[in-house]
């Protein structure tokens, strides 16, 4: 098995329903403090940021982005904090949607799986009616804010990706 697939299991459990319902803007800023992160507006990040300052863990996010891009960004970051990324020393890390550091990819997967539940996909699978159209269709109602399409089918492509690789680790 592989080491995110265990550590996603362990947040399940941690973070109560964390991949197993959809996650709103103030779901996460709510789990968030619950576990005593401090989260904070600043229009001066791109999306968001996560740090280490005075013995807290931070995570400075940008109010004026759509919904969706909002769950991803802020998720992202507290995968960072959840997969363990966040130490007093290390520098902010920034929410970056698609790059392919290996704890970049890690911090993705876990604000995705926060935007859109594997429940979710596993239900779709399930009745064979796994897609892309039905990813959109399950998620559209009250998460993509005012994205535009490209980037939708891009993000149902990005959930669609992990899903399969995380059943395949599984298996
Ligand atoms: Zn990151």
């Amino acid at each position: 098995m592989g080491s995110i697939y265990n550590q996603i299991i362990d947040l399940e459990t941690h973070w109560q329903g964390f991949n197993k319902k959809p996650f709103s803007k103030n779901d996460l800023i709510e789990l968030a403090e619950r576990n005593n992160i401090v989260v904070l507006k600043d229009h001066s990040v791109e999306n968001a940021c996560v740090f280490h300052y005075d013995g807290k863990k931070v995570v400075l996010y940008n109010p004026h982005q759509p919904d969706i891009d909002f769950t991803l960004s802020l998720g992202h970051e507290l995968g960072h904090i959840g997969l363990g990324h966040v130490h007093p020393h290390s520098s902010p890390l920034h929410a970056n949607f698609f790059s392919n550091s290996s704890i970049e990819k890690d911090a993705g997967i876990i604000g995705f799986l926060f935007w859109a539940p594997s429940s979710d996909l596993h239900q779709m699978d399930i009745v064979g009616r796994l897609n892309l159209e039905e990813i959109y269709n399950n998620c559209k109602d009250y998460r993509y804010g005012d994205i535009d399409g490209s980037d939708i089918e891009k993000i149902c492509k990005a959930r669609l990706r992990i899903y399969n690789a995380l059943k395949r680790i599984k298996n």
